[in-house]
C-alpha cells in the first residue's frame, strides 16, 4: 500500500482529494471542523516536506454554480485549522485554477473551488479529470467518504498519475482500521449490528458472518428475527418478507460456528414517542400497541459479557432509537462497555453512518480505537465490496 511516507514533496505540487464538505450554518459558518482536521497530518507532512498543496473537494449537492455551495465559505476555518493562510481559486478548472497552481510557492497552500459545480466531477468525465491532474505532480487521496464513488476527483483522475500517486493518511488509516477487524484479527472478534433493517444490513452480515466469532444483533432488526423464530412482537418494526433470510443468517451462523446474540428482553413503548409510557417485557412477548425501542436489562448483560470478553470489535448500527432519550440507554451502556473492553486492550471500530454518531453525541468517541469518517464507505467496505477510489490508487 503506497503512502505518504513513500514519497518525499521537496518541490512538489500535491494535488490532494480531501472531504471539506463540512455543516455550515445559515451565515455559512463551519459549524463542526472535523473533517478538515482530519485532514490536517496530510497536509502536515506534504509542507513540511518543502512541497505545495491543492486541495480539491465537493460541498453539499450543488446543481450548478451555486454561490451558497463556494468552497469560499470555509476559507476562514480552514487557514484556523491548518496553521497556514489559505488560498483560494474561484474555479477548479481552467485558466483560473491553473494561474494559481502555477503561482503556488513550497509551503503555500490553496482550496480549488467546489468541484461539483461541474456535472464532469459526479459522471467521473476523463477530461475534466485530465485538466484537474495538470494542476499537480502527485495526486494524493484522503476522501474517505467519497472513496466509494468513481467520481472525477476520487477515481478517474489516478490514472494521470502512474507512479506518483498515493493514499493520505486518513485514507490509509480508514483501510488499516478495517483490515484489523476483518483480515487480521486478534480473536475473539465480535460484531455488533443494530440499526433499524435486515434489509439494509444483510450483506453486511453475510460478508462478515466468515470473519466473526460472535455477532450481536440489536435495534429494530431484531423484531424480524424473533418474529421468524416464533416470539409475538406486539407493533414492533419487522420485515416480514425478511423472516426466511433471518432463519437463513442463524443457519448459517451455527454452520460457521459464529454465536448470534440477539436481545432477550426490551424497553417497550405504547408509541413511538420520547414521553410514550414504556416497560421492559420479554422480547417474545410483546403486548399488541406496544413496541420494542431499546434493549433490555439482560440483553445488556449479556451482551457486556461477550464485548468485555472481546479481543476485536466492529460496531455499526445502535441498539435502540438513541435520538430519543428515552431509548438511548442500550446505545450509551453498549458504547460504555465497547469503551471498557478497549481500554483493557481490545481494538474496535465504529463505522458506518449511526453508530458514528451516537458515539460522538454520548462522548464516547475518545475512548473508541477508531471511529471511521465515512458513512457509506464504510459500510460498503464491511459488504466486501472493494471501493473505486481506493482501487485506483493501488492499481
Ligand atoms: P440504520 O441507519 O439502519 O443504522 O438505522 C439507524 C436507525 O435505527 C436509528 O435512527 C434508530 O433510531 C433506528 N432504530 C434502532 N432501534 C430501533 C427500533 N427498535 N425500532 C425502530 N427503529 C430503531
Amino acid at each position: 500500500m503506497r503512502t505518504l511516507q513513500d514519497f518525499n514533496f521537496k518541490n512538489k505540487k500535491a494535488l490532494i482529494r480531501v472531504d471539506f464538505n463540512v455543516p455550515l450554518d445559515e451565515k455559512f459558518n463551519v459549524t463542526d471542523a472535523t473533517r478538515i482536521e482530519a485532514a490536517k497530518p496530510t497536509i502536515d507532512k506534504i509542507l513540511a516536506d518543502g512541497g505545495s498543496v491543492i486541495l480539491m473537494s465537493h460541498l453539499g449537492r450543488p446543481k450548478g454554480v451555486e454561490e451558497k455551495y463556494s468552497l469560499k465559505h470555509i476559507l476562514n476555518t480552514a487557514s484556523e485549522v491548518l496553521g497556514v493562510p489559505v488560498k483560494f481559486a474561484e474555479d477548479c478548472i481552467g485558466a483560473v485554477a491553473k494561474n494559481a497552481a502555477e503561482n503556488l510557492k513550497p509551503g503555500e497552500v490553496l482550496l480549488l473551488e467546489n468541484l461539483r459545480f461541474y456535472k464532469e466531477e459526479e459522471v467521473g468525465d476523463v477530461p475534466f479529470a485530465k485538466e484537474l491532474a495538470s494542476l499537480g505532480d502527485v495526486y494524493v487521496n484522503d476522501a474517505f467518504g467519497t472513496a466509494h464513488r468513481a467520481h472525477a476527483s476520487t477515481t478517474i483522475i489516478a490514472q494521470f498519475f502512474p507512479n506518483d500517486k498515493c493514499f493520505g493518511t486518513l485514507l490509509a488509516k480508514e483501510i488499516e482500521s478495517l483490515n484489523r477487524v476483518l483480515k487480521n484479527s486478534e480473536k475473539p472478534v465480535t460484531a455488533v449490528l443494530g440499526g433499524s433493517k435486515v434489509s439494509s444490513k444483510i450483506t453486511v452480515i453475510e460478508n462478515i458472518l466468515d470473519k466473526v466469532d460472535h455477532m450481536i444483533i440489536g435495534g429494530g432488526m431484531t423484531f424480524t428475527f424473533v418474529k421468524a423464530l416464533g416470539g409475538t412482537i406486539g407493533d414492533s418494526i419487522c420485515e416480514d418478507d425478511k423472516q426466511e433470510l433471518a432463519l437463513e443468517i442463524l443457519r448459517l451462523a451455527k454452520e460457521k460456528g459464529v454465536q448470534i446474540h440477539i436481545p432477550v428482553d426490551v424497553v417497550a413503548a405504547n408509541a413511538f414517542s420520547n414521553d410514550a409510557q414504556t416497560q421492559i417485557v420479554d422480547v417474545t412477548k410483546i403486548p399488541d400497541g406496544w413496541q420494542g425501542l431499546d434493549a433490555g436489562p439482560k440483553s445488556l448483560e449479556n451482551f457486556k459479557k461477550v464485548i468485555l470478553e472481546s479481543k476485536t470489535i466492529l460496531w455499526n448500527g445502535p441498539l435502540g432509537v438513541f435520538e430519543m432519550p428515552t431509548f438511548a440507554n442500550g446505545t450509551i451502556e453498549l458504547g460504555n462497555y465497547i469503551a471498557e473492553a478497549t481500554e483493557k486492550g481490545a481494538f474496535s471500530l465504529v463505522g458506518g453512518g449511526d453508530s458514528v454518531s451516537a458515539v460522538k453525541q454520548f462522548g464516547l468517541e475518545d475512548k473508541m480505537s477508531y471511529v471511521s469518517t465515512g458513512g457509506g464507505a464504510m459500510l460498503e467496505m464491511l459488504e466486501g465490496r472493494v471501493l473505486p477510489g481506493i482501487v485506483a490508487i493501488l492499481e
